[in-house]
């Protein structure tokens, strides 16, 4: 039978229809009816036509928290941007989203919301280098007060009452040594001094961890990691628990001019659909790598909170899906040098070194020359990120070959220089490995 009520529908099956609404049926009711497609059309039309003169006037006035408005222009949303808006909406539990072509147009979007001259944002340590650099160059000349402290400890509730400040901001998990944030505490102790809160939720997605039944205001993606998933569209996204938040976010972003185009929108509605699939895989990768880099004699230390030793593994498995602790882990090698992370990172012949992290490839990363660039060394030790510390995002590939690829590439770093390793000792790893957990 056909359950045409979304609003019961669970998460995984959300995501697989998508937006039921946004594929017009000829009569209310008429589920299948001749030539009606099954997946939305690509809408590359700038403008919109409407019955007359006064339609038009009146579609341009239409409410802004309103998730079915009319289309006028292109800048100010499209079809399959809103079909987006509406399953991550949905996704989230909230009132509405807002779209936009990159994750920093997203944050940028939700700080506009939320602050105004003279007001104070309180900011977790270890955040998106980004976010940071957004914040010291253009919030901060505008007279908003940026207060830098590690909200991943116990005593968060008791700097925010603290401290007082008008806006939280926090990641899910922190960027890239994967520490914990207690979104509950958080948000109880934001309540009682009247602050808005504002969680990025890139690393962990609405599969992970929905944020806004934990109490928060806004969550933010960067679309262009797990929720896209293939590496082939930039996006982002501020999902917002009120109406009034949501409506100046529409008014700003309208202004912004950074709306996603409709192709692209098309490409994260589809990626979405396998979204629950690929965390899944995801996560249990990471996991089986995590355990396999703590063996290893060339790694000194690795952050990952589905390790039973890692000191918020309690707090991880209260907050997340059941099981699951996200697909990035870091990790140090024991030669603490930037010279042993780039040779470490040139022996690797399956995992990509790139600037990015969630698609399907695994993918390794070197703070300093992407996520934290731009961040002084000073700071980048002041928050624990060592120059032997590499980020790894677990694809979804066999297990078995992603970590075959790592352990050629620690082989390689610690055997004589620019000697490669053979194939049978890195298949005599590989074993060892096996083995150990059989
Ligand atoms: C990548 C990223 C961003 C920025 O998103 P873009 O899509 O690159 O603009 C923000 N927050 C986190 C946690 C990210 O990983």
């Amino acid at each position: 039978m056909k359950q045409s009520d979304c609003r019961y529908w669970s998460l995984d099956t959300l995501l697989v229809h998508g937006d039921a609404q946004s594929i017009q049926h000829p009569e209310p009711g008429a589920l299948h009816h001749a030539g009606t497609p099954t997946v939305q059309p690509i809408y590359t039309s700038t403008a919109y036509l409407h019955a007359d003169a006064e339609a038009l006037d009146q579609a341009c006035n239409a409410s802004l928290s309103s998730n079915a408005r009319p289309f006028v222009y292109a800048r100010q949303g499209n079809p399959n941007t809103q079909s987006l808006e509406n399953v991550l909406s949905q996704a989230e539990r909230g009132v509405g989203a807002v779209v936009l072509s990159s994750g920093m147009a997203a944050i940028q979007t939700a700080l506009i919301a939320t602050l105004s001259p003279g007001a104070k944002i309180l900011v977790t340590q270890d955040i998106y280098g980004s976010t940071l650099t957004l914040l010291h160059q253009i919030f901060a000349p505008m007279g908003i007060e940026i207060v830098i402290q590690n909200l991943c400890g116990p005593d968060a509730p008791a700097i925010i009452r603290a401290e007082r400040p008008d806006v939280v901001y926090v990641e899910t998990l922190s960027n890239p040594l994967v520490k914990v944030i207690d979104l509950e505490a958080i948000s109880a102790a934001a309540r009682e001094v009247d602050a808005l809160t504002i969680v990025d939720s890139t690393f962990t997605t609405p599969c992970l961890v929905q944020p806004l039944a934990h109490g928060f205001d806004l969550v933010i993606h960067s679309a262009t990691k797990y929720i896209c998933g293939h590496g082939d569209s930039a996006a982002g996204v501020v999902i917002s628990a009120r109406h009034s938040l949501l409506e100046r976010m529409r008014a700003y972003a309208a202004l912004l001019g950074a709306a996603l185009s409709p192709f692209e929108s098309y490409l994260i509605l589809r990626g979405l659909k396998t979204l629950p699939l690929r965390m899944d895989r995801h996560c249990a990768n990471a996991l089986r790598i995590a355990h396999f880099l703590q063996q290893h004699p060339a790694v000194e230390r690795v952050y990952y909170p589905g390790l039973a030793d890692h000191p918020q593994h309690e707090l991880a498995s209260r907050l997340l899906k059941k099981g699951h602790y996200g697909g990035i882990l870091a990790f140090e090698l024991k030669e603490q040098a930037r010279s042993a992370a780039f040779r470490f990172m040139d022996a690797l012949r399956l995992c990509l070194p790139v600037a990015t992290l969630g698609d399907v490839q695994s993918q390794v990363s070197y703070p300093p020359i992407s996520s934290h660039y731009g961040i002084s060394a000073a700071e980048r030790q002041k928050a624990g990120i060592t120059d032997g510390c590499i980020r790894l995002s677990a694809g979804i590939e066999d297990v078995d070959d992603i970590i075959y690829d790592l352990a050629q590439a620690l082989e390689g770093i610690t055997s004589t220089q620019g000697e490669e390793i053979t194939i049978d000792a890195a298949q005599s790893i590989l074993h060892a490995y096996a083995s150990s957990q059989a």
